[in-house]
């Protein structure tokens, strides 16, 4: 079994469970992948290395908005998203405003593939995405920006 991190063409993140990375592909092609958050079928498996925004976007909405009945699993689920990105954290090297920079090296094979994070500008952000730089926009909840660095 392999586990896949997969996204749609709007941002939402997901798991992907495959026998391997052959029936992912497979499956993708058949269009039988699809997004369990909003249907969509232009899924993208994210990168191992991971490039992380996080100067653009807004935050992250609060479990507190949730219905009530909601809210148990809201909150479990914001707890499951915390923990996700401090291990992306973890694993990332900060390279705060040189952010584009770097991933554009990476990308063209000019450094050695690692995992970044740091601020991009949404200029910055756009002309990234011009150039097929896959990149995750990551927006940090208060809390855990505070207990960064
Ligand atoms: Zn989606």
């Amino acid at each position: 079994m392999k586990v896949l991190n997969l996204q749609c063409s709007h941002g939402h993140g997901f798991e992907g469970w495959f026998a391997s990375n052959e029936a992912f592909e497979t499956q993708l092609a058949g269009g039988l992948v699809e997004c369990p958050m909003c249907g969509g079928k232009e899924v993208t498996k994210m990168l191992s290395a991971p490039r992380l925004n996080l100067g653009a976007g807004k935050e992250a909405p609060a479990p507190e908005q949730a219905q009530q009945q909601d809210r148990h699993d809201a909150a479990q689920q914001h707890g499951r998203w915390l923990r996700a990105v401090r291990e992306l954290m973890a694993s990332t090297e900060d390279v705060g405003d040189r952010f584009a920079d770097e991933a554009r090296k990476i990308h063209y094979g000019e450094v050695k593939e690692r995992g970044i994070r740091g601020q991009a500008t949404r200029e910055e952000s756009a002309a990234l995405a011009e150039e097929g730089i896959a990149v995750m926009q990551v927006a940090l909840p208060a809390a855990l920006k505070e207990t960064l660095q």
